[in-house]
């Protein structure tokens, strides 16, 4: 039999482990803080269980901790990226993005995706496999230790690295109560946001997951023609459709939902678009977040100029629809929104 992966466990599994072994919850509880509270990455280190437990667990689980292929980091320092090897492998791209106010990391949630927006380098890459809880989790794991020696800690997470988590529904959820556990690595529900392309079915079912998640919709288009071009995989899911899921997921919740904007020169960047866009919204608990296009190998798209954006946010803005412009980060290392891919580039530093 395949020995069990620890980080691939509940807590409830871990518990009815152990308890098949005649230990008492007492002991998950203990095991569960090494793994998310100390951070350990190895059963050995786990001090203050019974040897006999020690050795029992070493023996039944495996632990594959995430190896850094390469690194990456901004001039400033406050952007940084890494690609993880995983245990078949795949590779994946994290980053860390440093503000005065604290540390957000952008998780990935697959390897590749298939959603195949246009103008994303993870879609341009094609899908190849989900990553499992274990493998989100240990994204946050790894960085939040990273900060705990420098005295610092993780204060939001955004699933918007490589991959529609929602396209992995079961498993980014499963991660998502691995994190917020609070006898775990208990971070606040309220500090994790999941970005979507926007799957109708899926947005309903978070709705009734109970958890204050903020949710971003990346719409891009206001029209069902200009969104089918951008996003091919939204064939299937009409914005009707779409935007009454996300009216649900709003009165549900009471939480205000992010709508998100890839401004794209001569796209969707004009006048009417922005007028269109305030019409669809209207009425909806939301927010915009106009995000300058990032450049990608297989697209042509620019970005707007900045004159540009400041018009199109101005009408947005007349309307009544509040909006912010997300400042750039990390292009310098193809570390923005939508630069990432599942190789080391050339400039990459290996190691840790
Ligand atoms: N699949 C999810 C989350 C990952 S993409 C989603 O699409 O929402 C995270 C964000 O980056 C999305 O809003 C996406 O539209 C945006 N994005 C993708 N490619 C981009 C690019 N080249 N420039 C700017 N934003 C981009
Ligand atoms: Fe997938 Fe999001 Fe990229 Fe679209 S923008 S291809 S949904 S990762």
């Amino acid at each position: 039999m395949a020995a069990v992966d620890l980080y691939e466990m509940s807590f409830a599994q871990l518990e009815n482990l152990l308890a098949g072994w005649g230990y008492p919850v007492f002991h998950a509880r203990q095991v569960w803080r090494w793994l998310y509270r100390q951070l350990v990455t190895n059963v050995a280190v786990m001090s203050d269980l019974p040897l006999e437990l020690r050795t029992r667990l070493a023996d039944s689980v495996v632990m594959h901790p995430l190896e850094t292929l390469a690194v990456r980091q901004s001039d400033d320092g406050q952007t940084e990226k890494r690609l993880f090897l995983l245990q078949d492998g795949e590779t994946v791209e994290t980053v860390r993005m440093s503000y005065h106010r604290g540390h957000t990391l952008c998780l990935s949630s697959q390897v590749g995706c298939a959603m195949g927006c246009v103008f994303c380098a993870t879609g341009q890459m094609g899908f190849r496999r989900h990553l499992t809880a274990g493998e989100m989790v240990q994204q946050v794991t790894y960085f939040q230790k990273r900060l705990r020696d420098q005295n610092a800690r993780l204060t939001n997470l955004v699933f918007m690295g490589m991959g529609e988590p929602l396209h992995n529904y079961g498993a980014t959820l499963q991660a998502v109560r691995r994190l917020v556990d609070r006898n775990g690595f208990n971070l606040s529900a309220r500090r994790i946001t999941i970005s979507t392309i926007g799957i109708p079915y899926a947005i309903r079912a978070l709705a009734r997951e109970r958890l204050p998640l903020n949710l971003a919709v990346s719409l891009h288009a206001a029209t069902d023609d200009q969104r089918k071009r951008l996003v091919p995989a939204a064939r299937r899911w009409p914005l009707a459709e779409l935007m009454d899921a996300v009216a649900e997921f709003a009165s549900i919740t009471g939480r205000r939902v992010t709508m998100e904007w890839a401004l794209i020169k001569g796209e969707n960047d004009s006048a009417s678009h922005a007028s269109a866009l305030a019409e669809l919204l209207d009425g909806l608990l939301c927010h915009v977040n106009l995000i300058p296009l990032n450049p990608t190998g297989g697209y042509v798209g620019r970005p707007p100029d900045r004159h540009q954006v400041q018009v199109y946010r101005d009408i947005l803005t007349r309307h009544g629809v509040p909006s912010t412009i997300r400042v750039g980060r990390g292009q310098d290392i193809q570390a923005g929104c939508g630069q990432l891919r599942a190789h080391a580039d050339d400039a990459c530093s290996g190691g840790q």
